[in-house]
């Protein structure tokens, strides 16, 4: 059977870590689409569907905080992963109440990259599950204890609470 691939956002304005990173990932089930700056993950973000984002947090133009708040607002499935360099654990916690799903501090091993992203995959799917479970149960109430055009009406509600 064919593996289920993750499909990973990485932001970092280091050129040599975001290809080594890039290089290594992709030869373990990953899609990777690598960019240096969060302005252009955002943007990414808006033409692709990710799983994950692993964010940097020092980067020139938008921060990470600021790049993790922004897709967090605009893809409610993804999970971030923040990067962060020595001394900056603080604000990587701070990060953590954004949203984030965790953090890992530069330079990380890659085993404990791997670890964190899936990790934060099996929560991005653990959660979808559970909303998709709810809709279900509310659609089985519905069907059950209703008239044809209240069970219309109901499943427009529910379609537009998604
Ligand atoms: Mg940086």
């Amino acid at each position: 059977m064919k593996k289920e691939k993750i499909n990973l956002l990485i932001v970092d304005d280091e050129e040599e870590f975001l290809n080594s990173i890039t290089r290594s990932l992709e030869l373990r089930d990953f899609n990777v689409v690598a960019v240096n700056r969060g302005e252009k993950a955002i943007e990414a973000a808006k033409n692709s569907s990710f799983d994950i984002a692993l964010v940097d947090l020092k980067m020139p133009g938008i921060s990470g905080e600021e790049t993790l708040k922004l897709l967090k607002e605009q893809h409610k499935w993804m999970e971030v992963v923040i990067l962060t360099g020595h001394g900056a654990v603080n604000s990587a916690v701070e990060c953590t109440k954004s949203g984030a799903y965790s953090y890992l501090q530069k330079p990380c091993e890659l085993n404990q990259l791997l670890e964190a992203l899936k990790d934060a995959y099996k929560k991005k799917v653990m959660n979808r599950k559970k909303i998709e479970e709810k809709k279900i149960n509310k659609l089985l109430n519905i069907s059950i204890s209703n008239s044809p055009r209240e069970i219309l009406r109901k499943l427009r509600e529910l379609d537009q609470g998604d």
